[in-house]
């Protein structure tokens, strides 16, 4: 029985694939039948996520990538088209956080989070986006957005700014490209353990804060899983400048 939720053949580029969040959807990708160009700055993390792809006979390549510099988005991006194909889907996943009150932020932070979080983000949608447009097939891009896009968190100010540009630059490019046929859609998830956080949610004060949620836990990658199934394949064909919420029912009660 064919699936709506299958890849097979596709070509999909994810960045910040080294770690956390994006490590694990480049393996979901791949095992739905993609062929993966894996992104990041650590290229000896991303050698170790194709050899892991290829144990199942999954398909992936390896691609060194800065999204905070533009040039480097470029070379990335026409190296996997012409290793892998037209890219028929890109998982717009790279960011970083800085944890810091807002009167001890320096110009410095300022820019690496939002040369990464937001500059970073926007050029890749751009960089892919006008090939999917060039080529006439369209495609679909998922941006990784937070919970932090909708309500502000402690100590995360421009984290927060960033996210929020992120959510609202997925409804402006869904509106600029959907007569293209290039669906541009978010994940906004929850806390979800990773590189990022998981030595926070170790200490006192982060087992603390995670008795304030809802449910009472932090999630794992795979909880992510349905929502970027859905974005990614036929399945969502019908849905452009959403931002699905992934969040464990945190945003109701913190
Ligand atoms: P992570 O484990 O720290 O992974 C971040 C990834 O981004 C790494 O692969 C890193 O790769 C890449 N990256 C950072 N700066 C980059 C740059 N300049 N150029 C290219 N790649 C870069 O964190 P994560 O939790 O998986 O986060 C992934 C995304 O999910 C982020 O956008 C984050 O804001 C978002 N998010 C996470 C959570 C959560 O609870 N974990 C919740 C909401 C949203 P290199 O260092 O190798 O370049």
């Amino acid at each position: 029985m064919s699936t709506p939720f299958a890849l097979d053949g596709q070509t999909v580029l994810v960045t910040g694939a080294s770690s956390g969040l994006g490590r694990h959807f480049s393996l979901t990708l791949a095992k739905a039948g993609a062929k993966v160009a894996v992104c990041a700055r650590r290229t000896e993390k991303l050698a170790s996520l194709v050899e892991e792809i290829e144990t199942f006979d999954g398909r992936a390549m390896a691609f060194a990538m800065d999204v905070a510099d533009v040039t480097s988005i470029a070379a990335a991006v026409d190296a996997a088209e012409t290793e892998l194909g037209p890219i028929s889907v890109l998982v717009n996943n790279a960011g970083i956080s800085v944890q810091k009150s807002a009167v001890d932020m320096t110009p410095e932070d300022y820019d690496t989070l939002m040369d990464t979080n937001q500059k970073g983000a926007y050029f890749t949608a751009v960089e892919v986006g006008k090939r999917m447009i060039a080529h006439g097939h369209g495609g679909s891009i998922i941006n990784i957005a937070s919970v932090a896009s909708l309500r502000p968190l402690a100590q995360l100010s421009t984290y927060c700014m960033s996210k929020a540009a992120v959510s609202h630059m997925t409804r402006a490019l869904a509106v600029e490209w959907a007569r293209y046929n290039v669906r541009v859609n978010a994940i906004a998830p929850g806390y979800i353990e990773t590189e990022m956080n998981s030595e926070y949610f170790a200490s006192d004060h982060g087992q603390s804060f995670v008795k304030r949620f809802l449910r009472r836990r932090v999630g794992v990658p795979e909880n992510l899983d349905g929502a970027l199934m859905l974005l990614a394949t036929q399945a969502g064909e019908f849905m452009t400048g959403e931002q699905i919420v992934v969040d464990d029912g945190l945003n109701l009660a913190m």
